[in-house]
């Protein structure tokens, strides 16, 4: 989401850990078949980690397959072997090992939920439910089983058991950042579409615009985000999109979508979950676009890198955010991003903010310094596309590839920062950053608050 605080949608990528195996787990007490630990923990670590998930998942499961032959008996093996082929696209031979690693643990409360997603997968959504539900039996866990019922509920176009999900999580988990932010999406969704039983509906290449508004808004946000998205594709040639359509929910007005009561300052969100964007239709389409164009950043990166360092998603987000589309070209216009740009040049002529080889390795960049790290973020990826025609463009680059990779963003961090002088690295991005103007007459802000 656009921010100046933080951004909700990432808290959804970021589930805790489970807080202590209750029932047996696959996450808990086996630490790896002995002989095979470092390999066992490095292929479910791949699962998990930023990267392109199919690639990587491929590559555990050839591992695991391998471990799994050695050490048949171990439901834990055959329960990640699951995840990985489910991931690789193979949903036959993971329900097989789910089922597997049942037999061998009846009490995993994992595997029960895996199968739920698999039979999602496979289109089965009633028969899903109830391995949620079993899963939720044994084990309440972190609130997921809720979350994963709320979606499939909704995939069914139930919202109103999609909001007992919901609230039933709740209840177990009231401090459960993904349930709060679904909750309030649901509500603020349920009572601005109450009364628009057939909501206008928009299938572009990419995308699948559903509104309360009028079949010419539900069109013409689709028409600008199929713009901006072959600008992510040419801007990003790594990332291949997968054939699926991202879901966006737009609002008839920015009063509904804020009565959907989530922080203040938030204008857009993506939820990744439900691989969908809420946005609000806003009369002054300049506005609009600024958060839509931010907004489907998230959603594009997420075909691609789940769990991408913060300072790279929100610093791309906002690098687009900022582009307006010139009708006469037939082209976007690359601008400065003017609502980050004082911010990052007063922290850089005050000489604070955190060190760039610190800022670029760190995972999470929320917290009590957002509204800077947001600033900084934006500027580097400013820089590195456009200093001297793209001087650093190929060490983004180079950097974004090792991430694609599954490398860890340390390694990622030598395949390309290790490599630059970080010293002069620094003296160009400040002075390039203190040179820059904001373009002429884009001053707004829509939704945020300084
Ligand atoms: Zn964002």
């Amino acid at each position: 989401m656009i921010p100046v605080l933080r951004c909700l949608f990432l808290c959804l990528l970021a589930l805790p850990a489970p807080a202590q195996a209750k029932p047996w787990s696959a996450q808990g007490p086996l630490h790896g078949p002995p002989g095979e630990a470092e390999r066992y923990a490095a292929a479910k670590e791949r699962l998990q980690g930023p990267g392109e998930r199919r690639a990587l998942a491929e590559k555990s499961v050839a591992e695991l397959k391998v471990i799994a032959r050695k050490y048949p008996a171990e439901a834990a093996v055959h329960h990640w072997l699951g995840v990985a082929l489910r991931i690789a696209g193979k949903l036959d031979e993971a329900r097989h090992e789910q089922d597997e690693a049942l037999r061998l643990q009846p009490g995993c409360y994992e595997a029960h939920m895996e199968l739920g997603r698999i039979l999602r997968l496979e289109g089965s959504d009633e028969e899903a439910i109830p391995s949620f539900r079993t899963s939720l039996e044994i084990c309440e866990d972190t609130g997921r089983g809720h979350i994963e019922i709320a979606i499939t509920e909704l995939r069914r176009g139930k919202y109103a058991e999609a909001s007992s999900a919901v609230a039933e999580g709740l209840s177990a988990h009231p401090d459960n950042p993904n349930l709060n932010v679904l909750g309030s999406l649901l509500y603020g969704t349920r009572q601005a579409f109450a009364a628009c039983p057939e909501p206008a509906v928009a299938d572009t290449e990419h995308f699948h615009v559903a509104s309360n508004t009028t079949k010419f808004q539900a069109d013409r946000m689709g028409l600008q985000l199929e713009r901006i998205h072959k600008l992510y594709e040419e801007a990003l040639p790594d990332v291949k999109t997968d054939g699926r359509r991202i879901g966006v929910v737009l609002f008839d007005s920015a009063e509904q979508f804020k009565a959907c009561g989530l922080p203040e300052g938030v204008a857009g969100v993506y939820l990744p979950d439900l691989q969908t964007l809420f946005l609000a239709w806003n009369p002054v389409e300049h506005d609009m676009l600024i958060v839509a164009y931010h907004e489907a950043f998230h959603a594009f990166l997420d075909y691609a890198l789940q769990g991408a360092p913060h300072w790279l998603n929100e610093g791309l987000a906002d690098y687009f955010g900022a582009f307006k589309w010139d009708d006469k070209s037939g082209q976007f216009l690359h601008r400065v991003n003017w609502w980050r740009l004082d911010t990052v040049q007063e922290m850089v002529r005050a000489n604070v903010g955190t060190p760039l080889p610190q800022f670029l390795v760190a995972q999470s960049m929320y917290g009590k310094n957002a509204g800077l790290n947001y600033a900084q973020a934006w500027s580097l990826v400013w820089f590195m596309k456009k200093y001297k025609a793209g001087k650093y463009s190929m060490t983004l680059r180079f950097y974004f590839q090792a991430l694609m990779r599954g490398e860890t963003l340390a390694q990622a961090w030598e395949k390309s920062f290790g490599k630059l002088d970080m010293a002069e690295f620094t003296e160009e991005w400040k002075k390039f950053t203190l040179e820059a103007q904001k373009p002429i007459g884009a001053a707004s802000v829509p939704g945020l608050h300084k």
